[in-house]
């Protein structure tokens, strides 16, 4: 594990453990940068952008982009290791979701950006002679990237892609718990042939460390952010001062409506896979379900006996985040029912060390309850009846987060009145986690600030410049 900076590796630093998610054992240890490290990085970073990397073309960024996926699928299999290893996630899920995803973050910025157009208009003049304005797009400079630990490899290349697309210079930071991933992508850059600084990576921990470091840097021109909604607001603060443009996603406390008329089954195997995917730790996972009072009692059997069946599920990241779900299954537990799971699974071996939670289903507690409230982000769902289409919509509604929400239904016109009404970035009908990755992701409220994908990161990692000339 080590840290890239100005197209150099570096293994310096104060090192901190790594933890192997599936048993609770030391799997490995990572340097944590210093802040005159961080201060190389951007340093590096700056320097690049008045070197080569200005003059590429987007032909040229967009091959580029193109050998960096070429070289994650040549070590393929290292990154889905890397990826389990640091998560402890199945196998199945990382070969067939983090690492393909990767691949396609970089090849669909090549493709956008070879068939980018820039605009221009022909403007009237009094003197009829007029003028030509046409628009520029320019890279921000130096932009910082922190990536949370629940999908690694998958949210840091989300925003590494498109910046680099744009042609800025990054300085990324993966989380501490989970930099294997991270570390590949540095060695793939370095066989890239990427101008040296173009890309750096620094590990370390985020307040009081590397990442408030890097946010606080007045030579860092943008940040992108996915993670907690509450480090958002922390790194809005360390920008202010300079009025840097942010890109947040920040977290979820998302709603499925389940409506009598929809295709029950599906309606189950779909909330099976929105709730426990990832064992919850999915930002778009399904916490809060909302089901018509008819089927309700249909539904939540189904469900609860769909929980106990699942079986290949992966542990919570860490120990302090499988006590923090302990802990809101514990207040459940006393407050409402807990339907399915609700324990810690057992299984005789070492897995007993890890950091493993039940599937969990829970109803009977209060729409203000923390477990209903609050983003727990791991295996649990509650949840609760409704009686009329407005207050399903209320329910959905409700709360600080608008990150996603799904409708269950077979009525078409009920699904085009009540997805357009959900207050969040992401609304699914009959499906859940369906990305065509040109459209925008992101949340509204306390779920982020902005929308990536395809055109929109692109636009935010650009600024647009008017050039007028009179004709
Ligand atoms: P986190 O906010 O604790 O950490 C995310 C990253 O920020 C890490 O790299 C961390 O080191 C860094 N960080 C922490 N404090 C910082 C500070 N003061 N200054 C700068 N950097 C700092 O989040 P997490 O626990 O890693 O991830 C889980 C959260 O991420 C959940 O809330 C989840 O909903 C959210 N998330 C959102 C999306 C989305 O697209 N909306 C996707 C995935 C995860």
């Amino acid at each position: 594990m080590r840290h890239y900076v100005g197209g150099g590796f570096d293994g310096s630093g104060v090192p901190f453990p790594l933890v192997d998610p599936v048993r609770g054992t030391t799997a490995g240890e990572a340097p944590a940068a210093s802040r005159e490290l961080v201060d190389r990085a951007v340093d590096a970073a700056r320097a690049a952008l008045s070197g080569p990397w200005a003059s590429w073309s987007p032909a040229e960024r967009a091959r580029l982009l193109h050998r960096i996926a070429d070289g994650i699928e040549a070590r393929f299999e290292e990154f889905v290791d890397a990826e389990c290893a640091d998560t402890g996630k199945p196998r199945e899920l990382a070969s067939t979701v983090d690492i393909p995803r990767a691949v396609a973050n970089f090849r669909s910025y090549a493709d956008l950006l070879v068939g980018r157009a820039e605009r221009s208009w022909n403007t009237p003049t009094p003197d009829g002679r007029g003028a030509l304005n046409y628009t520029v797009h320019k890279p921000l400079g130096v932009v910082a990237v922190i990536s949370p630990w629940n999908l690694p490899l998958l949210l840091l290349t989300w925003k590494v892609a498109p910046a680099l697309a744009t042609g800025n210079t990054v300085v990324a930071k993966p989380s501490e718990l989970t930099p294997g991933t991270a570390c590949l992508l540095a060695e793939v850059m370095a066989g890239a042939e990427l101008p040296p600084g173009v890309f750096n990576l620094v590990h370390g921990g985020g307040g009081d460390a590397a990442g408030q470091w890097l946010t606080e840097h007045p030579g860092v021109d943008a940040v992108a952010f996915t993670g907690e909604s509450r480090t958002g607001s922390t790194i809005m603060r360390a920008v202010a001062g300079r009025l840097a443009p942010v890109s947040f996603e920040l977290g979820g406390k998302n709603a499925g409506l389940v409506f009598a008329d929809a295709d029950l089954e599906r309606a189950v195997e779909g909330t099976l896979r929105s709730a426990f995917t990832h064992s919850g730790q999915v930002c778009l996972c399904t916490e809060r379900v909302y089901v018509e009072r008819p089927v309700f009692d249909a539904f939540a059997e189904a469900l609860a006996a769909g929980a106990r069946e699942l079986t290949g599920y992966g542990p919570m990241v860490s120990a302090a985040h499988r006590d923090k779900v302990l802990g809101y299954l514990g207040k459940a537990a006393a407050d409402g029912r807990i339907l399915a799971g609700g324990g810690v699974p057992r299984f005789g071996d070492d897995r007993d060390g890890g950091f493993w939670v039940e599937p969990t289903v829970l109803t009977g507690l209060p729409e203000d309850h923390p477990a209903v409230r609050e983003e727990i982000f791991g295996p649990v769902v509650h949840l609760a009846p409704f009686d009329t289409e407005e207050e399903a919509l209320a329910l959905a509604n409700a709360g600080p987060y608008g990150l996603a929400a799904t409708v269950w239904t077979g009525d078409v016109s009920r699904a085009h009145r009540v997805a357009p009404a959900l207050d969040v970035g992401i609304a699914w009908v009959n499906t859940w986690n369906l990305r065509d990755l040109r459209t925008p992701f992101g949340g509204v409220k306390a779920s982020g600030i902005g929308r990536e994908g395809g055109d929109h990161s692109l636009d935010f990692f650009s600024e647009p410049m008017n050039v007028c000339v009179k004709l």
